[in-house]
């Protein structure tokens, strides 16, 4: 919680400097073309800073050195426990300069600074230490083999990583990525959504301040289309993470098969089902969470819970309680503390999700919450949180990710159906289910396609738990120690005995 007033995050606005510079090499530096873009704040439609623009050269440049870095041995070969403590200093940087990095993530994607302050941040800098904290205590094997046979299996440092992210946690989505490819030893090339590239751009500062060498991490604000598509079309990356849209996931791995069959490793988009029974435990409580649900981080979540699927028998009791519940989220100043919608993140974003709502009433779903741009004249972004009813799951609201806070709810009759309707997307991210009953939890956790399930909650977890996708949602898992599968390669060593 922050005790810094709405007045005080304005000042801190009024004064903060902000870097706009590429870095490469543990030095801040201006695109080779010289060629920048605007950062325009969504809270009210300022220009906030002008920011490198990177392509294809500054991608060369990049790569060279963080090859050259990972080659010489000064960050790949050093002994874990040193990378360990590094990589928890890193997060104590981040730590200290928590205001700092907040005010900046709040004015470039328009989150409420409460959750910059608690969520983003603290996010961060826990996925940095926490995979820092592992590295010194993970071991190879000796394999089964022959008596006469030595075999190690060992694991090693991919090389050069490229780490391609999105706008809507833009810290937190980067260093999910940077804590384990860093731990692990490679160098790596952030590449930020053009829409929010700040917090990249200053935390490169302070992982050489930490202790990380330079060239280890370097970062590349641009457009995805330039430098984004030429870190994943460049022969001398190792392995291509990403975060961020199916469509865009799907191009990447073309892009690999084009050039060097870099690993691709992707986090992708969602439409999660969130599932109410008639037996929940706490209707309350399910009503409250469906509104967080869609209006937390303006609804801009891969795991929103996009679709509310209702049992026929309590929705008439249901939905007026989530109606109310979302009356509690309601669009504001993001510098205020007690905000807790914010702006979308930009124009092109918030006309995404008005062509939405104009979809809903086209298809004839009912709406019941909201529906509205509001705030106009702030010269922000806002959208209030919307609600349509009587959505069928074939309807483009009910299939297609929004990225912003609207709604869908659908009713069921049966375990069946709800099933059969929660796994009818392309997508297979998130699930929750809320039932008293423990066997009809398990058996519907069981049968949904999706990567995590919550049961009696909506959007629990942390390091400890592997997140990712089933189907289109994407491959590979960011935390835990299995994100560290991504960011190391296996080598099996057979000596004669
Ligand atoms: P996006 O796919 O438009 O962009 C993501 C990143 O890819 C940006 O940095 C962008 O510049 C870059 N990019 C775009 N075109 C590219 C190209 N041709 N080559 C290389 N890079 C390119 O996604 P977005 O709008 O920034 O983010 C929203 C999406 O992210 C949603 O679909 C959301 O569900 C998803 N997301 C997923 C997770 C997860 O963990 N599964 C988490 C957060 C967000």
């Amino acid at each position: 919680m922050t005790t810094l007033t709405r007045a005080d995050w304005e000042q801190r606005a009024r004064d903060l400097k902000i870097e706009g510079r590429a870095y490469i090499n543990g030095e801040y530096t201006a695109s080779v073309s010289n060629d920048t873009f605007e950062c325009i704040s969504p809270v009210d439609g300022r220009l906030l800073a002008t920011i490198a623009s990177c392509d294809a050269a500054d991608a060369q440049r990049a790569v060279d050195n963080a090859r050259a870095t990972f080659d010489s041995g000064v960050w790949s070969r050093l002994a874990p426990a040193k990378r360990k403590s590094t990589m928890i200093r890193f997060a104590g940087l981040l730590k200290k300069h928590a205001e700092e990095l907040a005010l900046l993530e709040t004015l470039d994607m328009g989150k409420p600074i409460s959750d910059s302050l608690d969520v983003d941040v603290p996010g961060a800098a826990q996925a940095l230490s926490w995979s820092g904290e592992a590295i010194d205590k993970i071991y190879d094997e000796v394999a089964a083999t022959p008596h006469d046979q030595l075999g190690l299996v060992t694991r090693e440092p991919v090389g050069v990583v490229a780490a391609i992210v999105p706008w809507n946690f833009p810290l937190m989505m980067a260093c999910w990525k940077l804590g384990p490819a860093l731990s692990t030893g490679n160098s790596v090339i952030l590449k930020p959504s053009e829409k929010s590239p700040l917090t990249a751009i200053r935390i490169a500062a302070l992982a050489v301040e930490a202790g990380i060498p330079a060239g280890v991490l370097n970062v590349l604000p641009g457009y995805g289309h330039t430098v984004g598509k030429a870190l994943a079309l460049h022969m001398d990356v190792d392995t291509l993470v990403f975060t961020g849209s199916t469509k865009i996931a799907k191009q990447l791995l073309v892009y690999s098969g084009e050039s060097n069959m870099k690993r691709v490793w992707l986090e992708a988009g969602g439409k999660s089902p969130n599932i109410v029974f008639a037996d929940a435990p706490d209707l309350q409580a399910a009503a409250e969470s469906a509104a967080g649900a869609i209006a937390f981080n303006q609804g801009e979540v891969c795991t929103a819970g996009s679709r509310l699927l209702v049992e026929r028998s309590i929705k008439d009791k249901f939905l007026p309680m989530v109606i109310e519940a979302l009356k509690g989220w309601k669009p504001g100043n993001p510098l205020d503390p007690a905000t807790n919608v914010g702006a979308l993140v930009d124009t092109q974003q918030m006309n995404t999700v008005l062509s939405y709502i104009e979809a809903g009433h086209a298809d004839g779903a009912k709406l019941v919450a909201g529906g509205k741009r509001t705030l106009q004249e702030t010269g922000g972004t806002y959208v209030e949180p919307t609600i349509f009813d009587g959505v069928s799951n074939a309807m483009k609201i009910a299939q297609e990710e929004i990225f912003g806070p609207v709604l869908s709810v659908i009713a069921f009759d049966s375990v069946e159906e709800a099933i059969q309707i929660a796994n009818d997307t392309p997508y297979g991210l998130a699930a929750a289910v809320w039932t008293a009953n423990i066997s009809k939890a398990h058996q519907t956790a069981k049968a949904l396609r999706a990567g995590s399930v919550w049961i009696n909650q909506y959007d629990g977890g942390d390091m400890t738990a592997p997140f990712g996708g089933f189907k289109q949602s994407g491959n590979g898992r960011d935390k835990s120690l299995h994100a560290f599968d991504k960011y190391t390669e296996l080598k099996a060593t057979w000596i004669k005995l």
